[in-house]
């Protein structure tokens, strides 16, 4: 059976936590789109680990980590995110990359760079990874994909000298920067040849084998439904779909074989780079909810940046878990919200006078205006609580507050970063 696990807002919402969870039961993990450009937390028995592109299961000696074709793979980081895990002790884990992934270049991470100083106070607060510019290669068709380091020589450095020549006339023209030498982009090529190797894979393949034995395959997805190219808050938004439809796509598996799809939803809003953002909070009120948000603060697993805070969303979140066809909720760091007295949610936007509660397109979200409904705080810690009817009342109000107006069931409830931190519920 193969399950997604999703987000629903714009990211960090603790998808890491509750596939590592998950993990447990599943045979197989697959990170199917994204890149190193954001990442997960995982608190668990090994250590603290932020994971960028490995999948959230390597943790588990019997779950073996898949890189689908749908993923912007960096190799080197890649390497170094092996080589850490396995110097914190966890045993060597069992890794498979896609033949068809595409790599992310060296000159990738610089168009990026030069891109976002050449936009200046315009910038997308990309965070410089390279991402972007990786898709708009593969989708231009100008991109690398792991079985293309098989090639020959010739034919593969033939390719190498087109490339450069159109990265070149950017460089020279648009960024003024220094060019692309073909034989030094060949020579990188080789060493990824030699690193990626050993776990190349026929990964299609290989998955619907898996789903034919039986197999737990679980798909893991990077930032949340309104950082989707088409359907968040474009052009704030990531480069590669972030919605569980696109798990077929970026495995390489069936859509019908989805049956699951959990998407993770924080108890408050927290964001990262430019655009609208409804809910948001500012001054001290924000700076408390950042102190003691996620696990150590909402601060980014890759720039430590300080993310964005706000209330929950109602109007997002509902639209999120919609676009990504949820079954199953799971509601998370909901232990952060024990200090308040009051808890303000986002019931509603107010745009042009008219208040709405349908997620609109990005021109229409810059004019609303947050429609707050406050509901009594529970004024407790509730972390190590394991059943949700010892969940203080004024808790389990919030929870079926957000849960009907949603409207998709919340089954999981996440009180901690632990993996054992979390209360299942019944739809
Ligand atoms: P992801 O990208 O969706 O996996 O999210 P991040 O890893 O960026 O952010 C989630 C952060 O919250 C991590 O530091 C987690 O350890 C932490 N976390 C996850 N679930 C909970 C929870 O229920 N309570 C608390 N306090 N922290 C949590």
């Amino acid at each position: 059976m193969v399950k997604a696990v999703v987000g629903a807002n714009w990211g960090d919402e603790g998808k890491g936590k509750i596939t590592d969870m998950l993990g447990k039961e599943a045979d197989i993990i697959v990170r199917f789109q994204g890149g190193a450009n954001a990442g997960h937390t995982i608190v668990n028995d090994y250590g603290k680990f932020a994971l960028h592109t490995l999948p959230s299961g390597v943790f588990y000696s019997h779950t073996t980590s898949v890189i689908g074709n749908g993923v912007a793979l960096n190799i080197p980081v890649l390497f170094k995110e092996i080589q850490g895990i396995v110097d914190q002790g966890v045993p060597m884990p069992k890794i498979k990359v896609s033949d068809r992934a595409q790599m992310v270049m060296s000159y990738h991470i610089l168009f990026d760079q030069y891109e976002e100083e050449r936009l200046g106070g315009k910038s997308f607060g990309s965070t410089k990874s390279g991402i972007a510019p990786f898709y708009s290669d593969k989708y231009a068709k100008i991109g690398f994909q792991v079985s293309e380091l098989f090639m020959d020589k010739d034919e593969l450095m033939d390719k190498v000298t087109r490339v450069c020549e159109t990265k070149n006339v950017m460089l020279e023209h648009l960024y003024h920067k220094p060019l692309l030498d073909p034989e030094k982009i060949y020579e990188e090529l080789m060493e990824y040849k030699q690193m990626v190797e050993p776990y190349v894979c026929d990964v299609s393949l290989y998955l619907w084998n898996a789903i034919k034995e039986g197999k737990e395959i679980l798909l893991e997805g990077q930032l949340g439904s309104l950082k989707d190219p088409d359907h968040g808050i474009y052009p704030m938004v990531t480069s590669s779909s972030t919605l569980a439809a696109y798990g077929a796509i970026g495995a390489g598996i069936p859509p019908y074989e989805i049956k699951q799809v959990i998407t993770v939803c924080k108890a408050y809003s927290s964001a990262v780079g430019a655009g609208a953002f409804v809910s948001e909070i500012f001054g001290e009120e924000a700076d408390e909810l950042r102190r003691r948000g996620g696990d150590g603060g909402e601060y980014g697993a890759t720039t430590g940046r300080p993310r964005r805070m706000g209330w929950f969303d109602v109007v997002a979140s509902k639209y999120g878990c919609r676009m990504q066809g949820t079954t199953d909720v799971a509601f998370t760091v909901l232990d952060v919200l024990g200090y308040l007295d009051e808890i303000p949610v986002c019931v509603g936007y107010e745009i042009d006078g008219e208040v709405t509660t349908e997620f609109p397109t990005t021109h229409l979200l810059e004019k609303a205006k947050p429609v707050l409904e406050t509901l009594p705080g529970w004024k407790c810690d509730i972390r190590g609580i394991r059943k949700y009817e010892d969940l203080p009342e004024n808790c389990r109000k919030y929870i079926e507050f957000i849960e009907e107006k949603i409207g998709f069931p919340i089954t999981m409830v996440s009180n901690g970063p632990g993996r054992n931190d979390i209360i299942y519920r019944k739809k």
